[in-house]
């Protein structure tokens, strides 16, 4: 069966045009999947006599909610999603002043074994397919009955290792026909696949780029990070430079604060040291105490004086908002629990 939801447009229309069909039958169902449209039976643009002959190759599936859960303090929402082969991924609404982001994931599970994280504890499972992650957004959209503004791709998952679904979710999400979200209203975040961020630069889209760095030099980075150990943060940083020069579009670096890894001083003039002059962001974010994990929270003392330091040398930083705090909504940690 194919899901229409993972083709292109440019596919959704061949599809039509070798069926004998006009090409415009692409947009009126591309447009039908953007509003949420769940079944073939409710593409009333089409005969009926096409739509039976659809349903024989074709279905439309958008991920399941199987369990939601509201944060009491801040309203964010987490949605815990069923695939059709029963796999669950996380997906977050956030609420921000200027409207709705939603968090996506890209896979299920994460090969990329970064040491505080959730989502990586069962490995990878699958990649998503385009389907799956446009589906997410759909699926949040239908259920707030609202549009959303912003979406990041930071939930479960390393999208650079699922890099042609990546962009051809990016692109349907994109078009005109379909959710039209501008690219500049997007973000990805790899942990630092390096030749992925290169060709990512060279797609010519204006997506945000957010890299996790998490430490100031190799060793550390190793130490946290396995994919510290494939490329050096001087491939990594010239990759973002490249990234910034091709797209205009301002790299911002997570870095997790965890107590006695990388939240000393020495650290914060490293990372001084690494990107000064350069113009990126520093998101700090308290590391979120993963139990099987055992990583410790650093104290807001601490996030602050880390982020003084910086700023005072001009190396500009913020300290992540923290949201549904109360609905463990740092990524992995729903899908754990239910698996
Ligand atoms: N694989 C991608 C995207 C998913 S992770 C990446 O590495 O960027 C999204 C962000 O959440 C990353 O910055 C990641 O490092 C961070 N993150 C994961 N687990 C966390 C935790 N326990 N506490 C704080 N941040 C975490």
């Amino acid at each position: 069966m194919i899901n229409l939801c993972d083709l292109t447009y440019e596919e959704l229309t061949e599809y039509f045009v070798n069926m004998g069909e006009p090409a415009f039958r692409a947009k009126q169902v591309f447009s039908f999947i953007a509003k949420g449209t769940e079944s073939i039976d409710d593409l009333t643009t089409l005969s009926k006599s096409l739509r039976e002959k659809l349903k024989k190759d074709c279905e439309i599936y958008l991920p399941v909610i199987e369990r939601k859960l509201v944060s009491k303090i801040d309203g964010t929402i987490k949605y815990l999603l069923k695939l059709n082969d029963s796999n669950v991924i996380e997906t977050v609404a956030m609420s921000y002043h200027h409207g709705i982001s939603v968090c996506v994931s890209s896979q299920v599970g994460c090969a990329m074994g970064c040491t505080f994280c959730a989502s990586t504890l069962g490995g990878k499972v699958r990649n998503l397919t385009p389907g799956e992650i446009t589906g997410q957004v759909i699926r949040v959209m239908k259920d707030l009955g609202e549009r959303v503004s912003n979406i990041v791709v930071m939930g479960i998952g390393e999208p650079f290792d699922n890099y042609d679904n990546l962009i051809r979710f990016l692109k349907n999400i994109n078009h005109p026909e379909g959710v039209n979200l501008g690219y500049r209203h997007i973000t990805v975040s790899t942990c630092g696949i390096v030749p992925k961020i290169i060709d990512f630069a060279n797609e010519g889209m204006s997506v945000n780029l957010a890299v996790s760095l998490h430490a100031p030099n190799d060793e550390y980075r190793k130490a946290i990070m396995p994919i510290a150990r494939k490329y050096n943060l001087k491939e990594l940083i010239a990759a973002c430079r490249y990234y910034f020069e091709k797209t205009g579009r301002r790299i911002t670096y997570e870095y997790a604060l965890i107590e006695g890894k990388n939240s000393s001083d020495e650290c914060a003039d490293l990372l001084i040291e690494l990107l000064k002059g350069d113009n990126c962001h520093i998101n700090l974010i308290p590391v979120n105490d993963v139990k099987e994990r055992g990583n410790v929270r650093v104290t807001k003392k601490r996030v602050e004086e880390f982020k003084n330091m910086l700023n005072r040398a001009h190396v500009t930083a913020t300290v992540r908002r923290e949201l549904g705090s109360d609905i463990s909504a740092s990524c992995g940690q729903l899908r754990n629990s239910a698996i």
